[in-house]
């Protein structure tokens, strides 16, 4: 009898101590481990300029869903329901450097040249000759550089037209903003999922980019879904995953070498599904096989827009240090798809600010966004005016 009584006394504080633990106990754990990993309150990316550090892979559960294509949620946000809560809070909006701050090379090397035109005390042969020869040297290109002129010996010929170097130069820089300016603004559709494709050559900075651009999107209080479409850059892929857990995105990679329209078309309906208005993709950019790379992107661009997809933003990444190459590469993806945008990166690291004149005045594709440096803040929209001022004025 007193052993019954015993037992049953044991019993019953066994099953109040689990119960407590697991209804009180553990549940708060896990809210605190889930809030420690939580990308979106954490401190924001000390580290996500460049290549970021750490193993992403390990830290983020990949569960692989329906055909060729894995998703995952946020990383803290994966949970074994397969639902993930996205995280809803803006990032905190990061100040954006100035122009005129980070174009130190591309500055010196065209303001210097203009400072000397500036300082003659004619406008005679050898001040447009002087002209001439800076803009070719910023890599404004010859065509452009030739229209410039062209323009700029017109307005001379007006009645009250140029007086001297100095109003030359100003007219330069009006010129140069009229060509400049253009439809700045990344759209979305009034419905569906808008997917905003990244094309470009390996090495222009496209990953950053997007991590940059989920960032910016995130700032603004929207959620945002990254798409890993350069199926066969494994370190691409990771890189982008890692953008993802910061800015608290969802994330969608296919496996290695797999079809990037796959992925793309995965993360569209993993978005829409969750009702997330933006997909950003990456894609691709192996320049040895060209003509493959090409046909790749026209089907991932046709796969992306099958609805609930909406592609409303094809954004062609170029480094600005490639100069004149650059051009040549913004050719060759323009005739292969409709790209509403140019992102030029690496602009801090140039001597050659005028490839931003060449691009916008040949391929008449508006300039969006620029690459200022490394660091997150450092994408900012294209100021056409901010920009002229920057490369032309004398202080
Ligand atoms: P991807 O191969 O096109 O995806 O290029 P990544 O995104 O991996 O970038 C290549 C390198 O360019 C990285 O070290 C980036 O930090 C760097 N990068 C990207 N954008 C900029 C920029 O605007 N300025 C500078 N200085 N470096 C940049």
């Amino acid at each position: 009898m007193v052993v019954t009584i015993v037992v049953v006394c044991a019993a019953f504080v066994l099953f109040v101590g689990l119960g407590v633990y697991g209804v009180v106990l553990r549940p708060r754990r896990r809210a605190r481990e889930g809030a420690g990993r939580s990308p979106a309150r954490g401190p924001v990316p000390e580290a996500v300029a460049g290549k970021p550090p750490g193993s992403p892979a390990s830290a983020v559960g990949v569960k692989p869903a329906g055909g060729s294509a894995g998703t995952v949620g946020p990383a803290s946000a994966v949970g074994p329901a397969g639902a993930p809560e996205l995280e809803a809070e803006p990032l905190p909006v990061l100040e954006r450097p100035r122009f005129r701050d980070r174009l130190g090379k591309a500055r010196s090397a065209l303001a210097g040249s203009l400072a000397g035109l500036r300082g003659r005390d004619r406008l005679d042969g050898q001040a447009w000759d002087e002209l001439e020869e800076a803009l070719i040297l910023a890599d404004v290109g010859v065509g452009t550089t030739g229209a410039l002129l062209q323009a700029l010996r017109d307005k001379a010929r007006e009645p009250n037209g140029l007086a001297g170097p100095e109003q030359l130069v100003n007219a330069l820089a009006e010129e140069l903003v009229a060509r400049l300016e253009g439809d700045r603004e990344l759209h979305l559709s009034g419905d569906g999922t808008t997917v905003w494709l990244f094309v470009g050559v390996n090495g222009v900075g496209k990953t950053t980019t997007i991590g940059k651009v989920a960032m910016r999107e995130r700032a603004e209080g929207r959620q945002v879904v990254l798409a890993a479409g350069d199926t066969f850059r494994a370190a691409a892929v990771d890189q982008l995953e890692v953008w993802a857990q910061r800015v608290g995105a969802g994330f969608v990679r296919g496996n290695e070498g797999g079809d990037p329209g796959a992925v793309v078309f995965d993360a569209v309906q993993h978005a829409s599904a969750r009702g997330i208005p933006l997909v950003l993709a990456d894609t691709a950019g192996r320049l040895h096989t060209k003509v493959n790379l090409m046909e790749e992107l026209k089907k991932v661009k046709r796969v992306a827009g099958r609805p609930p997809g909406s592609v409303q933003e094809v954004l062609l990444v170029i480094d600005a240090t490639t100069g004149q190459n650059g051009l040549v590469q913004a050719r060759q993806f323009a005739d292969a798809v409709e790209v509403t945008g140019v992102v030029l990166t690496k602009l801090d690291g140039t001597a050659k600010g005028g490839i931003v004149v060449a691009i916008a005045s040949e391929l008449g594709i508006p300039i969006k966004l620029v690459g200022l440096g490394e660091g997150p803040e450092d994408l900012v929209p294209f100021d056409a005016r901010e920009f002229v001022e920057a490369l032309v004025s004398p202080s």
